[in-house]
């Protein structure tokens, strides 16, 4: 057993945590997807990230109820395939020394699961991720810091650890840092598990 091994381990047992100790069962990481029960490891290089650098040295202001899985993310950073979904020239200068995110269950990712995907998606700090959208349902799990999210049709929000946002199938949707970094889980079910997101005209 690897470092994604015990990361894999990790969220689905954080999974079963969320379902039993949330109060708003339709938040729960549970009520958007069960835990996929079809994984399999699959060999997929590793790929570095000027971000990763940042998200290793981040061991301050984790909540306790995810520090475990802050901690499992950052030991396997260099088996991770970081991927960016947007050509350099999509977004501002910087942007891609300060973000990353990979596919940790997936099509293409370290394992695959024909039930959903999951993605594990850094920010830094000051950061604008403009609008946009994908065809599969999403939510974003903060598993350390926070950041605003928008969506279109519903006011801003900001949300910190073990909080949860809803994206539907389609629906424009973008996410802003302040002062600190953002650590999320990110979901994906239904149509389009194979498809990438795209930004907004
Ligand atoms: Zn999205």
């Amino acid at each position: 057993m690897d470092g994604l091994d015990h990361l894999c381990n990790t969220v689905i047992d954080l999974w079963h945590r969320a379902a039993a100790g949330s109060n708003d069962h339709k938040n729960s990481l549970w009520q958007f997807a069960p835990p996929p029960d079809d994984l399999i490891r699959q060999t997929v290089l590793r790929h570095p990230a000027a971000a990763a650098t940042h998200l290793a040295a981040w061991d301050y202001g984790l909540d306790p109820r995810t520090a475990t899985l802050h901690h499992a993310i950052i030991a396997a950073l260099d088996l991770v395939q970081w991927q960016f979904a947007y050509r350099e020239d999509e977004l501002d200068e910087g942007f891609f020394d300060h973000y990353g995110f990979f596919e940790l269950i997936g099509p293409t990712g370290h394992f695959t699961s024909k039930q959903l995907n999951a993605y594990i998606g850094y920010w830094g700090p000051e950061l604008f991720y403009p609008a946009h959208y994908h065809e599969a349902e999403e939510l974003y799990f903060v598993i350390s810091g926070e950041a605003t999210f928008t969506a279109d049709g519903r006011p801003p929000v900001r949300l910190g650890p073990t909080q949860q946002t809803y994206h539907a199938s389609w629906q424009p949707h973008a996410m802003t840092t302040g002062s600190s970094p953002i650590l999320t889980l990110i979901l994906w079910r239904g149509s389009g598990l194979d498809g990438a997101p795209i930004l907004c005209p």
